[in-house]
């Protein structure tokens, strides 16, 4: 028997739709990148997207179209999130950080129609054009006064576009599981794979996003999404403030410490979310400065992922800023969102630094993902907070395959996607990361995290950044190496480093030796880039 409910497909439409009339004056504000703030609410910006909708359709994009967006977090992007979506055609978000040759190829392997961009990368968009056939326009996201004066064929103007188009638009009624948008994972190895979100998918991860033990997002709370709005939706922000009414701060090509602190504090934000690089040159920031975060902001939680969170920058937010940190885990193949770390009622009693190491867990999944880890041969690990093996996830937010079939199947016969990470899950379900499985050391057929000695590097006083790898080994097959970049202006050496982490790790897992660097090499997301940093100890000797 079936049940005597009414059916309505979750769309992406329906959020802006639900925010223009239920929170309209809530704010939407941007640093642009023709400089000033920018402010506008849910209102304004439903009826903006209503006039893109009709702009596109207009220059002929037709549902299913890709439309491609290189660009920073501001209001016309929020704008193109909902009128590309919302008309049925695929809305792709490149990443402006990959090298030319992977956006040549993601632009031309997605097919995209027309390229939306930033001012900011007009110079780009110039040098890539002649390699992109099926782009049939590029739009500069500014009015007529910024236009870019570079060579760029077939440009237009954002807002010469608006101009006069009608505010309404009636969306069309798509089976939720229409794609709504795509993005490309980094492609640390080989090309990048497109992952395909649907309605029924955005839609599903807002709702989490919105719930308490989500990340709470409600329309009590000025949210700053640092985390861009061109990897994985940032972090669902545009579609879950859209849902609850949250004030959304979006900071454009301004990610740095002296910015975002001003923003924070100019724009009363209660909730910032943004990988750990961006909160270590804000901490950078309040030190030259001098600077009481306590009492100059209100900023309650900080969400922190894209990579782990360490013990030392939980404490700075708690004890300098007032603020808890809340981890997530998760994943261009998720959507993002695969755990969030909060605690439960038992860990009240705790102390401090008991809670603290629960925080630097990676969390509990939400309802919505399943997940399990397994051995090399595919059985499942115990739930005992000790066995790490390979951490696998299913749910209606986690990709069943890549754009155009790329990599072939990526489910397990269970309907599992193996995520790459290696973790452990405790008996409350806590999951703690404990590396890439392409970055484990395996030293004499036992697993060392690479990632806990970094999360213990970091807490000496003196090191900025720490990055350990793997250095073959005669006998023990590889042994870590630790390579630190230290704080301006602090001293620290070898012998000091190895007696700190002696006291804090297993003397196995104790780095054979360290190095000392200027700086680490970085993804365009902010990540560590191991695999250059491999190369560069390529021909390293341990003592
Ligand atoms: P994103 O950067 O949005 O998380 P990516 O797909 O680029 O998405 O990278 C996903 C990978 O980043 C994960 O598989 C994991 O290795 C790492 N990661 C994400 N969040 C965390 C976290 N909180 N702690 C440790 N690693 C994380």
């Amino acid at each position: 028997m079936l049940g005597l409910m009414q059916h309505q497909s979750l769309l992406v439409s329906s959020l802006i739709e639900h925010a223009a009339l239920n929170h309209p004056d809530a704010e939407i504000v941007s640093r642009t990148s023709e400089g000033p703030v920018h402010r506008t609410s849910y209102g304004q910006l439903r009826g903006r997207a209503c006039q893109m909708a009709n702009v596109l359709t207009r220059l002929g994009v037709q549902q299913g179209d890709r439309v491609g967006t290189l660009a920073w977090n501001g209001y016309r992007h929020m704008e193109l999130y909902y009128a590309v979506s919302g008309m049925g055609a695929v809305l792709h978000t490149i990443n402006p950080r990959l090298f030319k040759e992977q956006i040549e190829y993601i632009v031309n392997h997605a097919q995209d129609q027309y390229l939306f961009f930033d001012i900011g990368f007009a110079a780009q968009v110039a040098e890539l054009a002649p390699q992109l056939p099926t782009v049939k326009a590029f739009i500069a996201m500014t009015d007529r006064a910024h236009m870019p004066q570079v060579d760029i064929p077939n440009l237009l103007c954002y807002e010469e576009l608006l101009d006069g188009a009608d505010t309404d638009y009636a969306w069309p009624e798509l089976d939720e599981n229409t794609a709504a948008s795509l993005c490309y994972t980094s492609g640390t190895t080989g090309n990048p794979k497109g992952v395909l979100y649907s309605h029924r998918s955005i839609m599903l991860h807002s709702m989490m996003a919105c719930g308490m033990d989500g990340l709470a997002l409600s329309g009590e709370d000025s949210a700053l999404a640092v985390v861009p709005m061109f990897h994985v939706n940032a972090w669902g922000m545009p579609y879950a403030g859209a849902m609850c009414g949250a004030k959304l701060v979006l900071p454009g090509p301004s990610l740095d410490g002296k910015s975002i602190y001003e923003l924070m504090r100019d724009e009363r934000v209660t909730m910032a979310l943004g990988v750990p690089t961006v909160w270590l040159m804000l901490f950078r920031h309040v030190d030259t400065a001098a600077l009481d975060p306590r009492k100059e902001l209100c900023l309650r939680r900080c969400v922190i992922g894209g990579s782990a969170a360490a013990v030392s920058m939980i404490e700075r937010f708690e004890h300098d800023f007032g603020a808890t940190v809340v981890q997530a885990w998760g994943m261009t193949e998720m959507s993002p969102l695969g755990t969030v770390c909060r605690l439960l009622p038992k860990h009240a009693a705790l102390t401090a630094e008991a809670r603290h190491k629960i925080q630097a867990k990676q969390g509990r999944t939400p309802f919505g993902v399943t997940m399990k880890i397994t051995d090399d041969d595919g059985n499942t690990l115990p739930r005992d907070g000790k066995a790490f093996g390979h951490l696998l996830v299913k749910g209606p937010w986690v990709v069943a395959s890549y754009f155009r079939g790329e990599g072939g199947e990526q489910l397990d016969a269970n309907g599992y996607f193996d995520t790459g990470d290696v973790a452990t899950i405790d008996p409350d379900g806590y999951m703690h990361i404990t590396d890439r499985a392409k970055d484990v050391i395996k030293s004499g057929g036992e697993w060392i995290s690479s990632i806990d000695l970094e999360n213990a590097a970091v807490g000496h006083p003196a090191v900025a950044e720490a990055a350990v790898i793997g250095i073959a080994h005669p006998k023990w097959q590889e042994r870590p190496l630790l390579v630190v970049v230290r704080k301006a202006g602090h001293d620290v050496t070898r012998e000091d480093l190895l007696a700190y982490l002696g006291e804090r790790v297993a003397k196995w897992w104790l780095p054979d030796d360290v190095a000392f660097v200027e700086e680490l090499p970085h993804t365009a997301t902010g990540k560590l880039q191991k695999m250059k940093l491999r190369e560069q100890f390529r021909d390293y000797t341990l003592p």
